[in-house]
């Protein structure tokens, strides 16, 4: 651990690759509605910081799950490769549906 504990915070989301190859950025949110935790089935509540996981295929389309954070450090941090920083601004849902909808040749 250690370099990723207090992130993603509300500046700075995490970008890696699962071994799939598709891209997963990993960014702060706070939950509006309830949501189920995929790393251990439990609920996050209205207003809790979390994580939300947004997958952008190698194969096109981009998918996401709200994650508490403490699942993301324990059981998906140490699947995904090629960690690395990004700006929040980088990481907004709009930015990466448009992402998942380019050739990942001409991603960057
Ligand atoms: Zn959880």
């Amino acid at each position: 651990m250690g370099q990723w504990d207090d992130l993603p915070d509300r500046r700075t989301s995490i970008r890696g690759r699962t071994a799939e190859g598709d891209e997963a950025w990993l960014i702060r949110d706070i939950a509006r509605k309830l949501y189920r935790c995929p790393g251990c089935h439990g609920d996050i509540s209205i207003g809790d910081e979390h994580v939300v996981v947004q997958y952008v295929r190698r194969v096109g389309g981009t998918d996401h799950h709200h994650w508490h954070r403490r699942c993301v450090t324990e059981l998906l941090l140490p699947e995904l490769r090629s960690l690395q920083r990004a700006s929040a601004s980088e990481s907004g849902r709009d930015r990466l549906e448009a992402r998942g909808r380019r050739s990942p040749r001409r991603r960057r």
